[in-house]
């Protein structure tokens, strides 16, 4: 079965930096799973992955402007420790996820903690870098009529509920 607009398809995918550093990987977990069309990915990955059908191995190299763009200072920002809740514990590299107002994942990543001073930078990690994505495709299957209506997937790699 190719993939094509409201297939499930599934995905193993190793993303590296220019240096070949691994950024992310699914790997050692489930694959993602995500409904085509959906924008779901990053729209490149999608439009490279149509037509694609299990078993397809591609690299697909994504120019930061397709990505996540420039990394931009500004998002760099001094909080007070009592933004965050009391009885999270704060450290640096840990990150914190949340859904702006277009409902987009954001991610803020703790970069200093000085008493109760607290920088976040809420650049995507991924903000200013090329990405090279090895993807696997692991399955692709109909979309059900209840995944469309909620505009994802239901099961492993998806959502459980
Ligand atoms: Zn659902």
């Amino acid at each position: 079965m190719q993939i094509t607009q409201n297939k499930v398809v599934s995905l193993h995918y190793v993303v590296k930096d220019d240096k070949g550093t691994v950024l992310e990987s699914t790997l050692d977990r489930d694959p993602l799973a995500y409904i085509q069309g959906t924008q779901t990915i990053l729209p490149l990955l999608e439009e490279k992955l149509e037509g694609k059908k299990e078993g397809d191995s591609l690299k697909i190299r994504i120019p930061m402007d397709d990505a996540y763009g420039p990394r931009r200072e500004e998002l760099v920002a001094v909080v007070n420790r009592e933004q965050f809740s009391k009885d999270v514990e704060i450290t640096v590299g840990q990150e914190f996820y949340y859904l702006d107002d277009n409902d987009q994942m954001m991610t803020v990543t703790i970069v200093n903690v000085d008493g109760e001073a607290i920088t976040i930078d809420s650049n995507h990690p991924f903000a200013g870098m090329d990405l090279n994505f090895e993807v696997q495709v692991v399955g692709v299957r109909d979309a059900t009529a209840e995944e469309l209506d909620h505009g994802h997937v239901h099961g492993p790699g998806g959502f459980e509920h």
